[in-house]
């Protein structure tokens, strides 16, 4: 086992993953830039090294000033969290050329996934299922048209690199094709440096459905059922659970084990997260994260494990912990994004934090970086925090959600917790009967948002 590992993350997810070198007797070392210089990551940790200005490019996607913070500390191994540069397979290779260890898959493996047309592919030909669509890119307007067609409209334009929600087009008729293609593909260029673009069928009323699978790299996978991310705005994720409200015990163990034989085919090791789009009763695979996702914790919450332990465990060449059989759900647990942001319109909200309780009690974690008189930078996302609530059953960890939310005190700021207050006393959210636009319909009605 390690004895050290270093942190290139900030926020939350470097606190959750020093939290568990700490319970697993493993020194840290927090990174960050000259505005974190009091963040609570590096205060945590057991050592911190400075590795640039605030602009996150020049200091936590800087590769250089990480690996130069690992020598000067003598961290064996780094863990990336989520987002910075935890996908970024140039990364991983040059971590492994340095001798040391990346908690994560292998560069390969991420390589495969962050192109979307080759992940498509393999997941194809592992048997995953996936949105009818074109095979491969597209490469002429006039091809596009033709497969959108035979496909049949609405189609999407997706660019193959692309993330967060940028260089996706719907397009609802073949009037509207030019348009859709063309943005995605300029969308592509300019985020991503890759214009290549496919289609899919564009599926009306889905469910955001992703299966959490964890690896050992030497064949061994298994499935740590589903979570239900269906409540996004502009594709961002704002609220989380598991299991999910619309499926069953049957498709669970099917998709399930459909996706932890895939992942045991290509051996793949340590988390990840293949997502599917859910439309009666059909999984449609749409990408897969080959990293933790900021809302594992309904997953660790219901099976009763530690995934960032676990993660690191196999990369320090140990053996996985649990087995199928070992993985039995208990309960219901429900996620909420805080973020520093003022509604109606989301507009980011940094500042000084002038009052900070957390709330607590049975069944209730609050995984965030905030404290009392904290100021939050405005360089950086706007997730402040996350609420996770769990409870015997859905109806329990929604009134335990909203028993939290009222013990919730952040002053000085604004945040997206009245959303959630709000969203609480929702017929469709007390019932879980909401698609992957609930959210936006009910923002653009209620709060003038769109
Ligand atoms: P990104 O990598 O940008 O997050 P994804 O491929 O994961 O892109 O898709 C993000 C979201 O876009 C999905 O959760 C869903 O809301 C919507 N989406 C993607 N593909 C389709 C599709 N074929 N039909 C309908 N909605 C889609």
């Amino acid at each position: 086992m390690f004895s050290k590992i270093l942190v290139a993350n900030r926020g939350e997810i470097a606190l959750r993953v020093i939290r568990a070198a700490r319970e697993m007797g493993i020194q840290s070392v927090a990174v960050h830039s000259t505005a974190d210089s009091d963040a609570m990551h590096v205060r945590m940790a057991d050592e911190s090294v400075c590795i640039g200005p605030p602009s996150s490019t020049q200091s936590y996607l800087s590769i250089p000033s990480i690996i130069a913070a690992c020598e000067i500390t003598g961290a064996e191994a780094i863990h990336p969290g989520y987002g910075f540069l935890s996908e970024n397979a140039g990364f991983v290779q040059v971590v492994e050329d340095h001798g040391l260890t990346f908690i994560g898959p292998t560069a390969e493996h991420i390589r495969i996934m962050g192109d979307k047309i080759t992940a498509k592919e393999t997941m194809r030909k592992l048997g995953v299922p996936c949105v009818p669509g074109s095979e491969g890119g597209v490469a002429s307007l006039e091809e596009a048209k033709r497969l959108g067609e035979e496909i049949g409209y609405p189609v999407i334009i997706k660019a193959t690199a692309g993330g967060g929600g940028k260089g996706m087009k719907v397009a609802t008729s073949v009037a509207d094709m030019e348009r859709a293609f063309q943005t995605a593909r300029a969308e592509g260029k300019s985020n991503f440096g890759n214009d290549e673009v496919y289609i899919e069928k564009y599926l009306t009323t889905p469910r955001h459905i992703e299966i959490q699978v964890f690896g050992d790299g030497k064949g061994r996978a298994v499935h740590l059922g589903e979570r239900d991310c269906s409540l996004q705005r502009r594709h961002q994720k704002v609220f989380e659970e598991a299991p999910g409200p619309a499926i069953s015990e049957e498709e669970r163990a099917r998709i399930g084990k459909t996706c932890a034989d895939a992942m045991a085919d290509i051996n793949y090791i340590g988390a990840g997260t293949i997502e599917f789009l859910y439309e009666n009763g059909e999984f449609y695979f749409i990408e897969m994260n080959t990293r933790l996702q900021v809302e594992h914790p309904v997953t660790e919450g219901i099976f009763g494990v530690d995934l960032v332990r676990e993660q690191i465990q196999v990369a320090s060449g140990m053996p996985m912990s649990f087995r199928q059989e070992d993985l039995k759900i208990n309960g219901h647990a429900i996620e909420v994004r805080l973020n520093a942001e003022k509604l109606p319109n989301f507009r980011p909200s940094p500042g000084r934090i002038s009052q900070y309780h957390a709330p607590g009690g049975l069944g209730v974690r609050m995984d965030s970086a905030i404290y009392d008189g904290y100021s939050i930078p405005p360089y950086y996302d706007s997730l402040i925090g996350k609420l996770i609530v769990q409870g015997r059953d859905r109806p329990e960890a929604l009134a335990r959600l909203g028993r939290a939310l009222g013990e919730l005190i952040i002053d000085g700021i604004d945040t997206t917790v009245p959303l959630f207050h709000a969203l609480l006393r929702e017929k469709d959210i007390q019932t879980g009967d909401y698609n992957i636009h609930w959210l936006e319909h009910w923002l653009e009605t209620n709060l003038g948002d769109g």
